[in-house]
């Protein structure tokens, strides 16, 4: 992009491609051409001119001025830029150097002291982990709420509540959230609401203009999209952008212009794998939901799944990661089932182009919600996560049929 294009009126994919891509981060000055991609800048020292220069520079604190190492340099900007830009909403992204610290970095920066975090029953385990561990240690009262007792979340609120962390579909059991009543709520009572939008991405759903304050995103997973590289992201309108910002500099969060180039590249395809990755998850899902071992496939882009209407209201895609439950059976034999699969590869994570599968036994971390959940049988415990990735679905299926027939041979 040797030439400056306005990219705020042109659809996501478009945006995909250009963002990130100014002028003075891919060219050099007074050269009338461009690299397509911005360098990667390695740097803690930005020189000045003079000391007029540098004194001036604690005026302002802004992506895009050279100030020092910490508040990064163009690789790390132009990343930022690109996230703000497919973030309905968003005045600002801040990178942090995983989804992890991302969600720690958001919950130091809101809670403090005496107030109580409610946090959704279905969140990410190290998400529970640390409202159990550093937020108890510093006096933040953490309590969880069914994720789809909507009247119970409000029954749930009191005077100390602070904030709400939310996850929709949860990236375990996938129950669906109602998020925009949730966020009026949380509008009405004065209290910061908090999304981990993993699953979806802006791409799949957009949490500002559906009333949440604070959206965070494991890039680590769809958007760097190789299993090759950690990050998270945390995006805002203005208010809360510049306190998430401000606060990150405190804590001296920095992420590694190598890192940041990765999770660029990775950005440019975001979209055709997550339609991909649909694509094959929906086949899967419904291939397995029709399967006699399953007791239940959570999947809620699958008709008649659980959190499907709600889904379909307020989402416009959706992302290779769901799971299922197996009708009975045992632990052991679950474990057995995975071992089976040749073409799933064990291990944590998702939302990379080659397909996992995890054990998934959510008893062991819910603590506000039922299961198995209402309507299965209580000897449906035991389940499997897939991340669907890149390959072909008919040879998954065929991976996931040897397999099943491994488990029901087990009895
Ligand atoms: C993986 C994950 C995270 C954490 O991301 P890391 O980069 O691994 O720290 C946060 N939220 C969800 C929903 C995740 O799946």
């Amino acid at each position: 992009m040797a030439k400056n294009i306005d990219t705020s009126s042109l659809h996501t994919d478009t945006q995909l491609t250009l963002a990130g891509r100014r002028p003075e981060w891919t060219g050099i000055e007074n050269h009338p051409s461009a690299v397509v991609t911005p360098a990667v800048w390695r740097a803690s020292t930005h020189l000045y001119p003079d000391m007029a220069a540098l004194r001036a520079g604690h005026a302002y604190n802004e992506d895009g001025r050279f100030y020092y190492g910490r508040r990064g340099a163009p690789t790390q900007w132009a990343l930022a830029e690109a996230l703000t830009q497919i973030e309905p909403g968003a005045a600002g992204t801040v990178l942090y150097p995983s989804g992890l610290a991302a969600i720690s970095g958001v919950l130091l920066a809101v809670l403090k002291p005496g107030d109580v975090l409610l946090m959704t029953d279905n969140a990410y385990e190290p998400s529970r982990t640390l409202g159990n561990g550093i937020l108890k240690t510093i006096g933040v009262e953490t309590r969880w709420f069914d994720p789809t007792d909507l009247a119970g979340f409000e029954a749930a609120i009191c005077e100390r509540t602070a904030a709400v962390l939310l996850e929709s579909p949860g990236s375990l059991t996938m129950d669906v959230q109602d998020v925009p009543a949730i966020a009026a709520i949380c509008r009405d009572r004065g209290i910061t609401s908090i999304i981990d939008n993993t699953w979806a991405s802006p791409l799949g759903f957009a949490p500002l203009p559906h009333g949440v304050d604070i959206t965070l995103m494991a890039l680590t997973k769809h958007a760097g999209g190789h299993s090759d590289v950690m990050m998270g992201s945390a995006s805002a309108g203005p208010e809360w952008y510049d306190r998430l910002r401000r606060h990150a500099q405190q804590m001296g969060t920095v992420v590694s212009p190598d890192d940041a180039a990765l999770v660029l590249r990775g950005l440019r395809t975001l979209s055709l794998r997550l339609e991909r990755e649909t694509a094959s998850a929906l086949t899967i899902a419904q291939w397995l939901s029709a399967r006699p071992e399953v007791a239940r496939v959570l999947c809620p882009m699958l008709p008649g799944a659980p959190g499907h209407e709600l889904w379909r209201r307020d989402f416009t895609g959706g992302c290779g990661l769901f799971s299922f439950v197996l009708r009975g059976g045992s632990s052991a034999a679950r474990d057995a089932l995975i071992d089976t699969l040749s073409l799933f590869g064990i291990g944590y994570s998702w939302g990379g182009f080659e397909s996992l599968a995890t054990p998934l036994d959510p008893a062991r971390v819910r603590t506000a919600s039922a299961w198995p959940l209402a309507g299965m049988e209580a000897e449906d415990r035991f389940g499997v996560r897939l991340s669907i990735g890149l390959e072909d679905p008919r040879d998954l299926i065929a991976d996931l049929e040897q397999a099943l027939g491994v488990w029901a041979a087990q009895g």
